[in-house]
């Protein structure tokens, strides 16, 4: 497929008019293409040569539109930082039709119908951050939304200074949101409810359309992906920043990515999100709060799926920490094929550890992987060398349970734990460049990011410990 036989679809536009805003994206000036993905074009079956059609750089822009779109922005609320709010919504991003299951939507592309006094803009930085980001979390093995490619521009925009304004193409197979729901639910439209429920299950569940118990079945599904998902981001150390229920995605995915970070050196109270001054969404209480959004799912719910079955639904699935999902996903980390119940004392254990040990999350877990019983490689990246040592016995302890070799352990955890992940000073670097107008760094961590588990010895020096200036880099929700 190339730009000239690009078809989408609109079938979110057979619901009803609330549901949405016609609305054309507003063109940058003088835009450019910053990067083109060629991995996500082969999602929707795009020629790679499309990176040279100028025309790439006009559907981006909302100057050039395919066949069968029609750009709409969704309407949705949502609770932030706790509190609801009723009027949320596509305030800067256009959704412009569908094409292999992907809806493709511009994000920065001009104020809509929810845009409220917010300029419907976004940052080169933020779009940066978002594009290779998503790209990251895929090769990570987590779900999330994707990006197609991303262009500058020399329109200005005010944030904490003036900026350019840029566009990223995003990409998800659903973009309907926990807030989606909230909305129709608090407006008391309980029909146009049930529609959207049935849209969801046709979009992103269609092995459930004809089962009569579709809408409980789904809740449950929805449950468990985003079980699985945050167990993932606790896995890989990656701190959202804003979940916000709009932020929460009915698929599971990981979205809306803001002033994200990955864990430079492993603290459970880490807080990503300078405006969060409580804490409400760090690190260590990712999982909580993806059980109370879920719990506020369950309301919005409730007028088509009985209450009591979701709450034990809920219930079963533990409050706290996930059992099934967490612990399987740290046991791969520690390359456990065996589970045994008492693993999920030694996660605890370990996050104890790790946390009093003053370590980088990533180079702490890469390094295990080749444990062969030699602590001193652990010893030596630890400011509390102490406290690992103490794991590091109950751990001994316990891969005597395995039977597999240690040379399999090894593979599945060099398979598991990443070399390189994306730390906010490594994209930092990248900005810095971009807004100089050299985006070969854009290029350099795609790569990085498409290779986590790879040895890349040119670029080694990211491998290592975050240097103790870039550590823990503030970012506020500004984009
Ligand atoms: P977020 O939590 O960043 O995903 O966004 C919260 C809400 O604010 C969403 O409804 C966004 O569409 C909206 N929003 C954020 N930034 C802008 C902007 N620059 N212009 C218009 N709406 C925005
Ligand atoms: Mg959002």
């Amino acid at each position: 497929m190339n730009l000239n036989n690009m078809t989408l679809e609109t079938s979110y536009l057979s619901l009803d008019e609330e549901f949405y805003k016609l609305t054309d994206p507003q063109p940058l000036d003088e835009p450019y293409l910053i990067s083109f993905n060629k991995n996500a074009a082969k999602l929707i079956d795009l020629d790679s040569s499309t990176e040279q059609d100028p025309r790439f750089v006009e559907l981006l822009n909302g100057t050039f539109s395919p066949k069968g779109s029609h750009p709409f922005a969704m309407c949705y609320a949502g609770h932030q930082f706790g509190h609801y709010n009723p009027w949320l919504g596509d305030g800067r991003a256009l959704n412009l039709g569908s094409t292999s299951g992907w809806n493709l939507q511009l994000k920065g592309s001009g104020d809509t119908h929810y845009s409220a006094s917010a300029d419907g803009r976004a940052a080169v930085r933020s779009s940066i951050r978002e594009y290779l980001m998503s790209e990251a979390m895929h090769h990570l093995g987590i779900p999330t939304t994707r990006a197609l490619g991303i262009i500058g521009s020399k329109s200005k925009i005010i944030r904490s200074k003036m900026e350019n304004a840029a566009i990223v193409m995003r990409m998800s197979t659903s973009w309907v949101r926990f807030g989606t729901f909230e909305y129709f639910f608090h407006m008391g439209e309980h029909a146009k409810l049930e529609a959207l429920a049935e849209y969801v299950i046709s979009e992103s569940y269609p092995h459930l359309k004809d089962d009569e118990d579709r809408f409980f079945k789904m809740f449950c599904e929805i449950v468990d992906r985003t079980a699985s998902t945050v167990s993932k981001w606790q896995g890989v150390g990656f701190n959202h920043g804003v979940m916000n229920t709009d932020n929460m995605s009915i698929e599971g995915l990981t979205i809306d990515y803001g002033p994200f970070a990955m864990m430079d050196d492993f603290n459970y109270n880490y807080v990503c999100n300078q405006s969060d001054r409580v804490g409400r969404y760090s690190y260590g209480e990712q999982p909580n709060i993806s059980y109370w959004n879920l719990t506020m799912l369950s309301i919005a719910f409730s007028k088509i799926v009985s209450k009591d079955r979701m709450e034990k639904k809920l219930e079963d699935y533990g409050a706290f920490i996930f059992p099934n999902a967490y612990v399987g996903v740290m046991r791969e980390k520690m390359g456990l094929y065996i589970e045994l119940d008492s693993d999920a004392d030694l996660v605890e254990k370990i996050v104890v550890a790790l946390h009093e040990a003053y370590v980088d999350h990533t180079l702490f877990f890469r390094i295990l992987s080749r444990y062969d019983g030699d602590r001193s490689p652990l010893y030596d990246i630890a400011m509390d060398p102490v406290v690992l040592d103490n794991w590091l016995k109950l751990y001994d302890k316990r891969l005597l349970e395995e039977s597999g070799s240690q040379q399999k352990r090894q593979e599945l955890m060099l398979s598991t734990n990443p070399k390189y992940v994306l730390k906010n000073y490594m994209i930092q670097k990248a900005i810095v460049l971009a807004e100089a107008g050299d985006y070969s760094m854009v290029e350099t961590l795609k790569h990085i990011a498409e290779n986590p588990y790879a040895e890349l010895p040119e670029y080694e020096h990211f491998s290592g410990d975050t240097p103790e200036e870039d550590k823990n880099i503030g970012l506020s929700c500004s984009s």
